[in-house]
């Protein structure tokens, strides 16, 4: 069975340190918000055998003190998984360990290899035998294949083979590889500490283990970790050949951490911009006004829109933290009770008061109509919703768990039709220009980033399964 195209993972590794798998856990702890179904780490022995620790659940649970005592040595990576209902398996959880002829391996990926199935089929039909339904399965299968005679070359060859969204980390005995896909979907970075290297999705796990950020990973850019002479070194082993950049948008309206720099920008600052403009875009008279965020997807944003509009920031929602993101719990009947048991309006900051919502993104709409019906039964006068971000029309075959295009209510219904549905006073999205201002540096943006989720217009096109996902 092949069934994922929604993968959303955070990957991290350290080279020439002697806490490695230590550190590791750190940095999958900051990057737990990629995913929190799965959690894994392998690291190199001193004897040049690759162990691996992995289980469902939280990093902070997985990772007991005994369990990452069996991870021994100075080069480790890890990775954090969820994925949507039918993936959610053990088998599924990474790194990928395997043993091939070109020495011990393991893989940890983010990203979603649109022709994965084409891959996996043609493997299967040659007599691979899978261990798991993930389409990252593919890379190690096509590594260990490869006639090329080293690993080095190995790895360059299966990437070659692959279309899509990856931002990966390969750890071999010695050595770690970090890869990005030529167009860039997903982040990657590179870090130091002291002598050691270490490579992540986001910047905010280097913060927790003090590492300064060097520099991304470059679109279509492979690089090497090792030594050579005993202190570690970066070689670049494949230039970025980006026919053109497709950075997610998405890891800035929604996915990073606000105290990342993504593809360059602060994820906090560039939210804030999304806030400011959206106040220029949709602004709401300010008589009696309070602007309020969801938490803590629309915080930022919200911040922005108070800043630029004058209108006082209020947190007149309040979340209960100890509950899992509502989406990212694949069972529906967990979702629809999420809402509640996540959060609950302050009756006192809200009565009476014209509330302006802010939230970053409305999917299928529950989220909102479930918070609008609930500032109201406490007091507020008026709620009008402003979402930092376009209607999310089209799903993902990147990486973003988005749901099929029945079920995207700003793909099947109307702006006053969403607006009815939730029940709010008015409502306001961000312009895709807007948003992508938000984003620019020196280049346009438009030729930077991938907005499918938003626009439709996909960077790389779908195979068979892929396509019949969007019907
Ligand atoms: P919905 O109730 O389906 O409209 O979901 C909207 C909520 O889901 C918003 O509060 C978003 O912050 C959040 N959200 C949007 N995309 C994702 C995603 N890929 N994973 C988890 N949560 C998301």
């Amino acid at each position: 069975m092949f069934d994922k195209f929604h993968d959303e993972c955070g990957v991290f590794g350290v080279l020439g340190r002697q806490d490695a798998a230590n550190l590791v856990y750190l940095g999958l702890y900051a990057l737990q918000h990629r995913g929190q179904e799965s959690a894994g780490i392998a690291s190199v022995t001193e004897d040049g055998r690759i162990v691996s620790e992995k289980e469902m659940g939280y990093v902070a649970d997985v990772f007991t003190p005994a369990r990452l005592a069996r991870l021994p040595g100075d080069t480790a990576i890890g990775h954090v998984r969820y994925s949507t209902a039918g993936g959610s398996m053990l088998c599924n959880a990474q790194p990928i360990v395997a043993f091939t002829s070109k020495g011990p391996i393991a893989v940890a990926h983010n990203g979603n290899l649109i022709n994965g199935g084409e891959l996996r089929s043609q493997l299967e039909a040659e007599g691979a035998i899978f261990n798991s339904t993930a389409d990252s399965e593919v890379i190690v299968h096509l590594i260990a294949r490869s006639k090329k005679p080293d690993l080095e070359s190995a790895f360059l060859d299966a990437l070659s083979q692959l279309q899509g969204a990856y931002a990966m980390a390969l750890l071999a005995p010695g050595r770690i590889f970090a890869a990005r896909d030529p167009y860039g979907f997903r982040p990657l970075v590179l870090g130091r500490l002291e002598d050691a290297f270490t490579v992540s999705s986001e910047t905010c796990a280097f913060d927790l283990i003090s590492a300064e950020t060097v520099r991304e990973v470059g679109a279509g850019e492979v690089l090497v970790i090792e030594r050579p002479e005993g202190t570690p070194i970066v070689r670049v082993i494949r230039e970025g050949t980006a026919p053109r950049e497709a950075r997610c948008i998405f890891e800035h309206v929604y996915f990073a951490r606000p105290d990342s720099v993504v593809f360059g920008n602060s994820v906090a600052a560039t939210r804030q911009k999304f806030g400011a403009q959206l106040a220029k875009e949709h602004p709401i008279d300010p008589q009696n006004a309070i602007v309020v965020p969801v938490p803590d997807s629309g915080v930022f944003a919200a911040l922005g829109y108070s800043l630029e509009s004058g209108i006082p920031f209020q947190y007149g929602l309040v979340r209960n933290h100890y509950v899992g993101r509502t989406f990212i719990e694949p069972k529906q009947a967990i979702r629809s009770f999420g809402v509640k048991v996540k959060l609950n309006p302050v009756q006192h900051l809200v009565k009476g008061k014209r509330v302006i919502l802010i939230d970053d993104s409305i999917v299928r709409g529950t989220t909102s109509k479930k918070i609008v019906r609930m500032l109201k039964d406490a007091g507020a006068a008026e709620v009008h919703m402003r979402i930092s971000s376009p209607p999310t029309s089209w799903p993902c075959y990147y990486g973003i768990d988005t749901p099929e295009r029945t079920q995207l209510i700003g793909a099947t219904h109307t702006l006053e039709e969403i607006r009815t549905f939730i029940e709010a006073d008015s409502l306001g999205y961000l312009s895709e220009d807007g948003m992508l201002e938000a984003v620019r540096n020196d280049d346009d943006p438009r030729e930077l980033y991938c907005t499918a989720c938003f626009t439709g217009k996909y960077p790389v096109t779908m195979d068979k399964s892929a396509s019949l996902h969007s019907a």
